[in-house]
């Protein structure tokens, strides 16, 4: 076939009009068919909503052959099927919960002469486990009709992922088993940092692979953040009420016992909310996302497992009451707000407290110590996303997907984030501040300090201690440390913000200790690090800069 040629390119709009109903293509939809129709190991990096799935349904129709597809949710998969076959498109799915049978059935069309299927859906663990479906795969791998191999959720190969899956390791030898010719993979994720994205590809082993990225800008978003405090929940879903009337949202919360909480804060309120997470029974759990999609209450309290495979395009807004765990968490949950193009708006309601939260569940999490620091280091990046207060949010959740952006597209749309909308009303509002010499001195303090939180330092930095732990400091001999009252200048928050920052630029950290007796309370206490002592010791120079919003 010529691929370049006229006659492929009447066939991609043909085939797309006549098969899928469509009359043009999307973002780069026709790059990346083209390039994987060429036999290009192919990485498409698009956010949700985008048009993945056409990207390798279109050319499994188009050539001859059989594509496999490993999904990785039962969820996602039987609704790809179904929209296949509403299409008339030969689909079938090797899932956990298929009979014997019915498992017969689809390795005899396999093996058949001209297999009816073109698109075989299979979860990862079935590619390793069934010794059977390997040996069909290399049947039609032989006959040259294993069309390609496609990935969906890639970013589940990754361990640096959010989402790491260990079955999907083992996909790793897809490459190798399949090699005579090569069977080109295309790895499609709505989610993926550069770093993932290489990780990806070399698990799978593509070679010279092509990746395609579109804009992850989601314009119609509107981005806030406020502090979290007792009310602030319902007086935010109020005003949503008003601005959207008859329209729902979600509010994420870390655990299911939160949801119970935030749904019975809510409904003392007046609002209507409902819960939703893995602990539901399966009838509940449809009845709820019935009554979601129906718009038949306000609110949906749920944990982050909620949003896997439910698509409702009229989620007016997303609001967080709890830290997302990573940047990419936060911008694929608030992307579930306003699918249908209209403004819609995304709230964190931010407690640095949340970080410990999270801090905790992810130390007591049994992990391997290279993944727990890759999760805490995703925590410290959320939380200097909302320490933040003078980057643009959307500038900072879209390149953390590697794009780059200008803010000024930001501070001239129609919904700004609250940082640039800020900046419109007054420039001059935020200054930037050289805290270096500050920092340096705290730092060089930290050791002979023990038991300090970060409060206890900024208070001690402000020399604005309440009177019990004021005796205590004089006691300790705290108030004669040089950096004592150093920052009498400075707001109680903008003092927190500073030796938060230094957290957030990796010189000190706050080891965690749990209260005997006392589940949910922890205590962080703060300490240098590797790099702080390096500053501390004059080894080494640093430089930490403070805005403050004057
Ligand atoms: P993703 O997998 O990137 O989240 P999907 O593949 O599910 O997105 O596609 C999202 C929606 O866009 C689907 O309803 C799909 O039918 C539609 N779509 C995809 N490509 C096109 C196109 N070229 N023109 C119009 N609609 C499209
Ligand atoms: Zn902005």
């Amino acid at each position: 076939v010529d691929l370049l040629g006229a006659d492929m390119n009447e066939e991609l709009y043909s085939t797309l009009k006549s098969k899928f109903g469509f009359n043009q293509f999307r973002h780069r939809q026709k790059q990346c068919i083209l390039s994987t129709l060429m036999g290009h190991d192919t990485f498409v990096l698009m956010p949700t909503g985008a048009g993945k799935s056409l990207c390798y349904q279109l050319p499994a129709v188009i050539l001859p052959g059989v594509t496999v597809v490993v999904s990785p949710l039962r969820s996602l998969i039987e609704d790809q099927k179904m929209k296949m076959k509403e299409l008339g498109i030969g689909c079938e799915a090797l899932t956990a919960d298929l009979t014997a049978s019915a498992h017969e059935e689809i390795y005899s069309d396999l093996s058949s002469e001209n297999p009816t299927i073109k698109l075989l859906y299979v979860t990862p663990e079935k590619i390793s486990a069934s010794g059977r479906l390997s040996s069909v795969f290399y049947t039609l791998h032989r006959r040259g009709l294993l069309a390609r191999f496609v990935i969906d959720e890639a970013h589940c190969v990754s361990q640096w992922g959010h989402d790491f899956r260990p079955d999907y390791t083992k996909l790793n030898t897809l490459r190798e088993k399949y090699n005579n010719p090569p069977v080109p993979i295309i790895a499609l994720t709505a989610t993926a940092t550069p770093k993932i994205v290489t990780d990806a590809r070399d698990h799978l082993k593509m070679q010279d692979s092509k990746l395609f990225i579109s804009s992850f800008v989601r314009d119609n978003l509107k981005y806030d953040l406020i502090p979290k405090a007792a009310k602030s929940l319902v007086n935010v879903v109020e005003k949503m009420k008003q601005l959207y009337p008859g329209k729902s949202g979600i509010v994420y919360c870390l655990s299911r016992k939160e949801c119970e909480t935030v749904q019975m804060m809510l409904t003392k309120a007046g609002l209507s909310a409902e819960v939703y997470h893995a602990g539901l029974n399966d009838n509940l759990r449809v009845s709820v996302q019935k009554s979601w999609l129906a718009n038949k209450f306000d609110v949906i309290c749920a944990t982050i497992a909620f949003g896997m495979g439910i698509d409702k395009p009229d989620v007016r807004f997303v609001i967080h009451y709890s830290l997302p765990k990573s940047i990419e968490g936060y911008y694929q949950e608030t992307g579930r707000a306003g699918r249908d193009g209209m403004p819609s708006y995304c709230l964190m309601l931010y407690s640095y407290h949340d970080s410990i939260r999270l801090r905790r569940m992810i130390e007591e999490g049994n992990t391997t110590t290279g993944v727990r620091s890759m999760h805490l280091n995703n925590v410290l990046q959320v939380v200097a996303y909302c320490e933040n207060v003078s980057v643009c949010r959307r500038k900072m959740l879209v390149e953390h997907f590697g794009e780059v952006y200008d803010e000024q597209s930001c501070r001239n749309s129609k919904t700004p984030c609250d940082i640039c909308e800020r900046q419109r009303k007054n420039v001059e509002a935020i200054r930037l501040f050289d805290v270096s010499t500050d920092a340096l001195s705290i730092i060089q303090c930290l050791p002979r300090m023990q038991k300090a939180t970060l409060k206890y330092i900024s208070e001690l930095y402000r020399g604005a201690l309440i009177k019990k732990t004021s005796e205590q400091a004089v006691r300790m001999g705290h108030t004669k440390l040089p950096f004592y009252s150093k920052g009498q200048g400075m707001s109680e928050q903008d003092a927190l913000r500073f030796v938060r920052k230094l957290v957030i630029e990796g010189l000190v950290h706050e080891r965690l200790y749990s209260i005997p007796n006392q589940t949910a309370a922890v205590l962080a206490y703060a300490e240098l690090t590797e790099a702080g002592k390096e500053v501390a010791s004059g080894r080494k120079a640093a430089k930490v800069y403070l805005h403050i919003v004057t």
